[in-house]
């Protein structure tokens, strides 16, 4: 199976704008039943039905996490309560919750959206798909969970952790296909050697990976380590959850479901919208959600479009660059900007490293420092001191050539650091600004 929704999937992009346009007129119409929109539409004098083209929508303010938050619990609802049937909530653990309601058809799409997705990475019916995601109010869980169900494949709810039980089941199981986060996928490989075991022991043949940004040279390593092919899955919580963009077979970046999403990228400084194919923040507007429609919501994820729009795949949905960072995890260091997922990708490219890293930044005599620790494999970790010591100087003048900026490292033994069994949290920033 090629498409899971061929009309849907092989639009023109005349028909793909024209579809867009009239869902957003009517998001705006249906927005303008919440308070929050009512209100801003009043003190904007914005009338939602004069906006006669997409681009019409730049002239629309953001909706902001913060204006979530200070909405809470129900200042975006924008249907009446009895015809919410589920919510969701960001996984952020500062602050309050953002909360995210769906009616029956935006539970019905959004499956839609995640099975048209696996089916992209070439899943199918036969397959056993071993859902490694937290279940809960987390998306990865439940949004994956009906959208495999959809497919036909044989679905283990069996959710994050408890990684001996994992491995197990994808041998007693037959898994071919799972969703994992990177950094927990970097465990599970681990794991699976120290039990002595292999890709020859499991059936294992599609990876999804979402929920956290990752390094191109990540993905490599664990393609080789698992022998499966990964696709890079996309979402947010208040975008659904995952589904929102997809990487088709061309890995040339993720298609962004445009049928159910208008994206753009703006300049996160000036809010004016990005040039074609410059890096900025992601901004998007859902185009066929009832409970909850939001306008403009800036993620602060950055990439970048890619401005072609024809793909081999046979969709013409515009394509998003792996999400490079976020505005707000970048971290300054002695006036140098840096992204973690630089750090990354210096890292996992070289082979003596293992599969899990720090990134720790004090502040000495006012200067800061920024000291990686990472894990190497143990036959180095137990080898010679010299041997240590030119490993530890290669990683510095790696780092220095990607970030341009002096390091320590703290080579650790394998399994030093805490693993990883979901998101990620992998930078401490211990200054005092
Ligand atoms: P949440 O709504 O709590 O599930 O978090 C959504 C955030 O997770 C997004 O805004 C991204 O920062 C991150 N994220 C989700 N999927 C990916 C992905 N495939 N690559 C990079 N970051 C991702
Ligand atoms: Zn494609």
């Amino acid at each position: 199976m090629k498409y899971w929704s061929e009309e849907i999937e092989t639009m023109s992009r005349s028909e793909i704008e024209a579809l867009q346009l009239k869902r957003l007129k009517t998001t705006l119409a249906r927005a303008a039943h919440s308070p929050f929109y009512r209100e801003l539409f009043r003190k904007n004098s914005i009338n939602p039905e004069d906006i006669r083209s997409t681009e019409d929508l730049t002239y629309l303010p953001f909706t902001r996490k913060n204006d979530l938050r200070l909405s809470y619990p129900r200042g975006f609802l924008a249907v009446k309560e009895d015809e919410v049937v589920r919510m969701h909530a960001s996984s952020g653990t500062t602050g309050q919750s953002t909360v995210i309601y769906h009616t029956a058809h935006d539970l019905n799409e959004w499956t839609d959206l995640v099975t048209r997705s696996l089916v992209v990475a070439g899943a199918g019916e036969k397959d056993v798909f071993q859902n490694m995601m937290s279940y809960g109010l987390f998306t990865g869980g439940l949004g994956l969970h009906y959208g495999a169900e959809r497919l036909g494949m044989m679905v283990i709810p069996i959710g994050g952790g408890n990684t001996h039980r994992q491995i197990e089941f994808f041998r007693d199981f037959k898994t071919s296909v799972i969703h994992i986060t990177p950094s927990y996928a970097l465990h599970v490989s681990d794991v699976i050697k120290d039990m002595g075991l292999g890709p020859v022991d499991f059936n294992l043949r599609l990876m999804i990976f979402g929920a956290e940004p990752y390094s191109e040279a990540t993905r490599d390593k664990l393609e080789a380590s698992f022998r499966v092919r990964a696709f890079n899955c996309y979402g947010l919580t208040e975008m659904n959850g995952p589904g929102v963009a997809f990487e088709c077979r061309q890995s040339e970046g993720m298609h962004v479901w445009e049928d159910n999403y208008l994206v753009e990228i703006i300049d996160p400084a000036t809010g004016q919208p990005a040039g074609p194919g410059e890096i900025g923040e992601v901004v998007f507007t859902t185009l066929n959600r009832e409970a909850m429609p939001l306008i403009r919501y800036r993620t602060r994820d950055l990439a970048q479009l890619f401005p072609e729009t024809e793909c081999p795949c046979g969709r013409n949905f515009r394509r998003l660059s792996r999400i490079l960072g976020r505005t707000d995890d970048m971290l300054i260091v002695r006036g140098v900007n840096v992204f973690p997922s630089q750090i990354e990708h210096v890292l996992m490219k070289l082979p003596e490293v293992g599969t899990n890293y720090q990134i720790i930044l004090n502040r000495v005599d006012n200067l800061d420092r920024m000291t990686i620790r990472v894990e190497i494999y143990g036959k180095m970790f137990h080898g010679e001191a010299r041997e240590l010591r030119l490993l530890r100087k290669k990683i510095q003048h790696e780092l220095k050539e990607q970030i341009l900026l002096s390091t320590e490292i703290e080579l650790m033994e394998p399994g030093a650091l805490p693993p990883s069994q979901g998101k990620a949290k992998r930078v401490f920033d211990n200054r005092e600004i």
